[in-house]
């Protein structure tokens, strides 16, 4: 595994178009299409009128203490190898929230429409609505790939400006709904997508499953963090969007970029959703 993710990049040539087409987009949710909308999941579960005893802080808690201790104990990965395998190792941590917030049960009994309602306080970034309604007039496929706990907010987020989420597929996590649309407190485990490490296997299952369509290049892959990383590097054309961690990983790393979506490089840095516009004409 650890060679076909290092390997493939630095032994793939550079596309010599100015520009790559696009033919299908698979992209990152929060801090790309939207501000951060993990505060909302969590913010659902408090919507109910049921008493809780623990505040959303106790589970963000949880995390950082893990993450904190995890950082103590690891050492910076300085090769695309290390970077694999500290995404991967990262995994406890990741978990580490969500497994409070099932045992504690947060989410049991929370309606799912009290997510969905949270749609309504998301604010996606200039053009990203614009982007993917387009896409979807063009008929070119887009795959969310999140490592959020549930797709609905995003879903009622798209319906709510105008675009049927049934034209995209989602990869993300999803809690357990029950028949009555009350949430059973889990998650679904067949859907596990916790860092960057899963993110590039969901990547590589759905370039398998574009293959089957006959897509075979132009797979656009747009994210912000460092867990958008190693994606950005193995996507047909990898974009690292605003000024957060997956351009400084890029930078770390020495990998050559260009700014804006013009240019003979694989990977891209775009401030703004404006910027990708020209890949629609
Ligand atoms: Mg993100």
């Amino acid at each position: 595994m650890n060679q076909s993710v290092v390997g493939s990049f630095a032994s793939r040539p550079l596309v010599r178009s100015r520009m790559i087409a696009i033919r299908a987009l698979v992209t990152d949710w929060d801090e790309t299409i939207s501000k951060d909308t993990m505060h909302l999941v969590g913010q659902a579960a408090y919507s109910q009128d049921r008493p809780f005893p623990y505040p959303w802080s106790h589970f963000v808690d949880v995390y950082l203490q893990q993450y904190q201790n995890f950082m103590k104990h690891s050492t910076k990965p300085t090769s695309l190898e290390e970077e694999f395998q500290y995404e991967h190792q990262l995994r406890c941590v990741e978990l580490s929230s969500l497994a409070e917030a099932v045992k504690l049960q947060l989410f049991k009994d929370v309606h799912k429409e009290r997510l969905e309602e949270q749609a309504q306080h998301v604010e996606t970034f200039p053009g990203s609505i614009e982007f993917l309604k387009k896409l979807t007039e063009l008929k070119i496929p887009i795959y969310i790939l999140s490592v959020n706990w549930s797709s609905l907010i995003m879903k009622r987020t798209l319906e709510l400006n105008g675009i049927d989420p049934k034209n995209l597929h989602f990869i993300t996590n999803e809690f357990e709904v029950l028949k009555d649309g009350r949430l059973s407190g889990r998650v679904i485990s067949t859907r596990d997508i916790r860092t960057g490490s899963d993110k590039l296997q969901q990547f590589k299952l759905i370039k398998q499953d574009l293959l089957k369509q006959g897509i075979q290049d132009g797979v656009y892959y747009i994210g912000d963090s460092s867990s958008d990383f190693l994606t950005i590097i193995n996507a047909d054309c990898g974009v690292a969007f605003g000024d957060g961690s997956a351009l400084r990983k890029l930078q770390q790393y020495g990998i050559p970029y260009d700014e804006g979506i013009e240019g003979t490089n694989r990977c891209k840095h775009v401030q703004s959703w404006n910027d990708l516009s020209s890949l629609l004409k």
